[in-house]
């Protein structure tokens, strides 16, 4: 759903002020899914949205709910890319997570949608009709969206101008009036991106994906470690920090003998007390299967992995991620069959 697009056609026709607030309000508060439904505009200018700017320019494929209340909904572009879209449900309180991109350039060792590899970078509208996707849904079950995590498909920070226009369209308090610190964003570190992010003013929430506290096994679990090493990663969340004075959030991935070393939760420790003194919380994740050779830590050295974060007093929580029974849940959205199927789409015959 491209608003800007809607907005224009306004523009074009020398429509009267009032219908942008119409406009904006059939789509991010009645929810509609077809312009016919926003019965406050007359018919001709109905269509002539329906044709500039579709209400729903995604195609819904197959959605799967999880015994937990984790709806997962598939969607491909207009152009065939494929994306998944995940609303969870913590409570009565529901929080989506939404791809940025289709696939992901970045390839890390435990994701499944790194094996994918990289369709392209999705427009502001396309994140947004997840968003509305998923407020559907929850409204559906009498709910409403809470948060929203930019940690599906793909690295938001090399989409950032198309993610950051989405964040500003959802925090927009005439619109879906999502406060900003609602959204979080999740790196895996790129650097120029966490940059970016501190000049803005929109208060959003930074999360990295830290994974591991020295180079050779950052390296080897995440390849962009290469280009951007912990000192510079470090380096840029200090200036972060600097900028905002807001508080980072760092995942921190548990797999059994790799990253779930007593010594490495105090090399972590000594990271983030050396560049984020005060400043973070660390998010350990049960790391949920894909097809890595790679394994979920087992409790005790979990145990043992929190124990000495508490003693160095790091503030930390682990979490279990959900819809994990449906291949929803961190690291496992990936569409098997997707570049197959492009591939012979593009191929086919064009229709007449
Ligand atoms: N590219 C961004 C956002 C997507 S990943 C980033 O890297 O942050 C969202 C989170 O899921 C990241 O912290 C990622 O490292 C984590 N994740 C990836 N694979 C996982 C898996 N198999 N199990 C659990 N978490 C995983």
């Amino acid at each position: 759903m491209d608003l800007e697009a809607a907005y224009a056609v306004l523009a074009e026709r020398g429509a009267p002020a009032y219908r942008v607030e119409q406009v904006r309000h059939a789509v991010t508060r009645d929810l509609i899914v077809d312009w016919d439904e926003a019965t406050t505009l007359p018919k001709d200018l109905r269509n002539a949205l329906a044709a500039a700017a579709p209400v729903r320019e995604l195609v819904l494929g197959d959605l799967q709910e999880s015994a937990d209340g984790t709806v997962k909904a598939r969607f491909e572009t207009a152009d065939g890319f494929p994306l998944e879209t995940v609303l969870m449900r913590h409570g009565d309180r529901h929080a989506v997570c939404l791809s940025s991109q289709s696939g992901c350039a970045l390839a890390c060792a435990f994701c499944a949608t790194g094996a994918m590899g990289f369709g392209r970078s999705l427009t502001r509208g396309e994140i947004l009709e997840q968003l509305l996707w998923a407020a559907r849904t929850a409204q559906g079950r009498g709910a409403r969206i809470r948060n929203v995590v930019m940690m599906g498909m793909g690295e938001p920070l090399q989409n950032l101008a198309e993610v950051l226009a989405f964040c500003g369209l959802a925090n927009d308090p005439e619109g879906f009036g999502l406060g900003a610190r609602s959204i979080a964003i999740s790196t895996a570190g790129w650097v120029p991106g966490i940059d970016a992010l501190a000049a803005q003013t929109l208060q959003l929430k930074l999360a990295i994906s830290l994974h591991a506290p020295d180079d050779a096994l950052r390296e080897r679990l995440m390849p962009v470690n290469r280009r951007y090493p912990l000192a510079d990663l470090m380096a840029a969340l200090k200036r972060y920090r600097a900028a905002t004075r807001r508080r980072v959030y760092v995942e921190y991935l548990l797999l059994d003998q790799v990253n779930d070393r007593t010594e490495q939760a105090d090399r972590l420790a000594d990271l983030l007390h050396e560049h984020l003194p005060g400043a973070c919380h660390v998010n350990l994740i049960w790391y949920n299967p894909t097809a890595a050779d790679l394994e979920a830590s087992d409790p005790d050295r979990v145990r043992r992995f929190r124990e000495v974060l508490d003693r160095r007093r790091i503030p930390q929580t682990l979490r279990r991620s959900k819809g994990s029974d449906i291949d929803a849940a961190c690291g496992q959205l990936a569409v098997r069959g997707a570049r197959e199927a492009r591939a012979a789409r593009r191929t086919a015959p064009e229709p007449a």
